[in-house]
């Protein structure tokens, strides 16, 4: 009979891991210090008198933020919290509720989802599906896209994604108003950067949140887009007028600067793009292309166009397909 003894590796990594907890380290077991979740840093900013800001991070999605990129705004109301995204897991989306309880002392009204993006939707399954609210064509984007965007983030964001799953919105828009008491808010239905954006209005504080249709200091994103909607769309916002614009991602302004950054991107991307396919230059040409000098101020802009390269290519070449079955 062997003598059983207290194995030295584990209560050495046990006292280590209890001296790094600090002062919680007597209330939890050791093996749930070593194996504490992860938790996402939740930093509103005050925009205005209740209206906050929850950051994103200037980054593409990975393993070290979570995927939490997208801008998400809390409003309060005489009716409860109204919130703007959900971000990017499960977990994010928990945390975004109890937040919005602690800012406003109130319940949840209302979840709006800008659009189909994973970064913007997978905390949805924080709230009940009754208070997600969002156009038609992304729920039916959601369905047909969930699953792989779902696959995407696990795979990228790992750990952070643990228990994350798609919940529908149950509530259904189009564009009008909804009335919270002491703040109404505007639904205008959109479309460009995808399918389908849906970009809100607050009324007592004019202002306007574009969700991805306008991207600040941070390169677009165009996997779903179609640039000529795009362009109609920003012309539209910039004929609203209001206080302030909370873009999807990047800091919220007042000069007209993100839509007009926006712009400016989609043509540059588009002209350089169109050109290089127009010379007869092969993708990997294309992507070595330098792109001009006021784009160096923009966060992750190689990056996206690299991607932007890779799905507008295909586009172009299909565009180029001689039309089977047309005489001449
Ligand atoms: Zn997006």
């Amino acid at each position: 009979m062997t003598e059983t003894r207290p194995d030295a590796t584990i209560s050495r990594r046990r006292t280590l891991a209890l001296l790094a907890a600090g002062p919680l380290a007597p209330l939890l077991p050791a093996f749930e210090v070593a194996a504490a979740p992860l938790a996402y840093r939740l930093d509103p900013q005050k925009l205005d008198d209740g209206v906050w800001l929850v950051a994103g991070a200037q980054e593409a999605i990975t393993a070290k933020n979570g995927g939490a990129i997208a801008n998400i705004v809390i409003l309060d109301t005489s009716a409860g919290a109204v919130i703007v995204d959900t971000g990017p897991s499960r977990r994010f989306g928990e945390q975004l509720a109890a937040l919005a309880r602690e800012l406003t002392g109130k319940d949840i009204a209302r979840v709006y989802v800008t659009h189909i993006h994973p970064d913007h939707v997978f905390g949805n399954q924080a709230f009940r599906p009754e208070a997600l609210a969002t156009t038609e064509r992304v729920v039916k984007g959601l369905e047909e896209m969930g699953g792989s965007y779902a696959d995407a983030m696990y795979r990228v964001a790992g750990d952070w994604m643990r228990g994350t799953e798609l919940v529908l919105p149950r509530k259904i828009l189009g564009s009008g108003v909804e009335d919270f008491g002491s703040r109404r808010i505007r639904h205008l239905a959109m479309r460009g950067h995808t399918a389908s954006d849906l970009v809100l209005f607050d009324e007592r504080s004019g202002f306007l949140i574009a969700g991805d249709l306008v991207f600040l200091d941070r390169a677009p994103t165009t996997p779903n887009a179609n640039l000529e909607q795009w362009r109609i769309a920003l012309a539209n916002l910039g004929g609203i007028p209001h206080r302030r614009l909370v873009p999807g991602h990047g800091p919220a302004e007042d000069s007209g600067r993100g839509i007009e950054d926006t712009r400016r991107w989609l043509d540059t991307i588009e002209a350089q793009i169109r050109g290089a396919f127009e010379k007869g230059l092969d993708v990997t040409e294309a992507i070595a292309l330098p792109l001009p000098p006021w784009t160096l101020r923009i966060a992750l802009a190689r990056y996206e166009y690299e991607r932007s390269v890779m799905h507008l290519y295909p586009r172009l070449e299909a565009e180029r397909l001689p039309s089977v079955g047309k005489p001449g």
